[in-house]
């Protein structure tokens, strides 16, 4: 690894924690994906980003502040990247995916909340992770109360601006959204001294539009019955999209979906024939949790799909390249933004409908929807997702867990005998 001590204590970084944290990644990463057979080429991309997470893109970062960039780091997939960058600023996502950071969270959060805004938390104020650090200002949203409380804490550090998202989908919701991204311009016009003008958004959208379109170009071959990656190496791709520029994000997934659809061709499959499929769907799996793939994947089975943000959430439903003036411009966004279906909107028969239809479009023979410890809108989800899956025909396991490794044997218990009875 290149030597990245300088970059971190300028960041005024924990530097002893921090080694605590790097020691085990390497292995991790070992153990989870280089492990693996038969793997695409063009994964390297991703083994690179992920062997230097904190190394690689943090300086990129830094080079581009040093020029009068600012970094707006974010935790969720409603807030409108295409905003940021037409006023020529850079987005990191920010969610905390490891245990390793909960610690931190639960000294100023109550322990029953979800690990995800514990382990966030916990990394922004332990000073383990140079992204933390690194963006100027945080942007936050209404999502979900304990993410919501968790700003107030964060809002205290770093500046912190939120967006205020509707509960609902009326028509007078999707106006209220296109108000709050109006406003989100303006905040961010204000904190970058440059205009987001139509032209300039025009542009962003096609940037975020193309990265989305690459994205389900790689997912569109693990439709494919000649399964040509593992879904441990989609959700890395994934996941990495979050922090990476999006223009360079396009290209290599690009890249490796030329493989892909390469591989189909030539039935070059990561698993034998008849390995049953199986679609994740629930709360986002942030880097680096990568235990509920890992667990599935050495239990014979492959995982083909996430309906997550951290999966179809990101990608589907493009912006409308069509608008000319802003105004146009921000009800685009509203329109797409507002398509995305995640737990926190009621009714929500919209995400059902989802993981219906990719239990068709990705042949999945069974399901497994996880949530977060902690997670009320996702669990409480489970009951209808459950319900809509049996009426269906389909199998479905229902779990709940966090980032640590305590429930890992009972997990592996329960997936093997869903996948056996899978295999009948
Ligand atoms: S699950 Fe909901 S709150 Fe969490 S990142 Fe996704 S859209 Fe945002
Ligand atoms: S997993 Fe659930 S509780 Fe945690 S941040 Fe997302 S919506 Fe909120």
């Amino acid at each position: 690894m290149a030597d990245y001590v300088k970059m971190w204590k300028d960041l005024g970084m924990d530097l002893e924690n921090h080694d605590l944290l790097c020691q085990v990644l390497p292995t991790a990463v070992g153990d989870v994906f280089l492990t693996q057979e038969n793997r695409p080429a063009a994964m390297d991309f991703w083994d690179l980003v992920i062997s230097e997470v904190h190394g690689i893109r943090p300086a990129e970062l830094i080079e581009e502040q040093k020029k009068g960039r600012k970094v707006f780091g974010t935790f969720c997939v409603y807030v409108p990247d295409e905003v940021i960058i037409a006023a020529d600023g850079i987005v990191t996502g920010l969610c905390g995916g490891s245990q390793f950071w909960v610690p931190g969270g639960e000294a100023v959060l109550p322990k029953s909340t979800c690990p995800l805004v514990k382990a966030s938390v916990g990394a922004r104020l332990g000073r383990t992770c140079p992204f933390f650090r690194i963006a100027d200002m945080y942007v936050g949203e209404t999502t979900c109360d304990g993410k919501k409380k968790a700003y107030e804490i964060l809002g205290e550090d770093v500046p912190m601006y939120v967006m205020d998202v509707p509960q609902m989908k009326r028509e007078k919701d999707t106006l209220k959204w296109k108000g709050e991204i109006e406003e989100f311009a303006q905040k961010v016009e204000e904190f970058t001294g440059n205009k987001v003008t139509p032209e300039k958004l025009g542009e962003a959208i096609h940037i975020v539009n193309e990265k989305r379109r690459a994205l389900a170009r790689v997912y569109e071959c693990r439709k494919s019955e000649c399964l040509p990656i593992s879904g441990r190496d989609a959700l890395l791709m994934m996941q990495i999209s979050f922090f990476d520029d999006p223009a360079r994000c396009a290209q290599m997934c690009n890249r490796l979906a030329d493989e892909l659809e390469q591989r189909i061709k030539d039935g070059v499959s990561v698993v034998p024939a008849g390995t049953k499929r199986i679609l994740v769907t629930g709360t986002p799996l942030a880097v680096p949790n990568w235990k509920l793939h890992n667990i599935i994947e050495t239990s014979g089975a492959a995982v083909v799909c996430e309906e997550m943000c951290t999966g179809t959430r990101y990608f589907e439903n493009l912006v409308s390249e069509d608008g000319d003036t802003l105004d146009e411009q921000f009800m685009d966004l509203s329109r797409r933004y507002m398509k995305t279906n995640c737990a926190c909107f009621t009714p929500n028969r919209g995400r059902i409908d989802d993981i219906l239809r990719m239990a068709k479009e990705y042949h999945a023979d069974g399901v497994i929807d996880c949530s977060l410890k902690f997670c009320c809108l996702y669990d409480t989800e489970k009951y209808t997702v459950s319900r809509a899956l049996k009426e269906a025909g389909v199998p479905v396991l229902s779990i709940e867990t966090d980032y640590t490794d305590a429930d890992a044997e009972q997990l592996r218990t329960r997936i093997g005998a869903f996948v056996e009875m899978l295999n009948g």
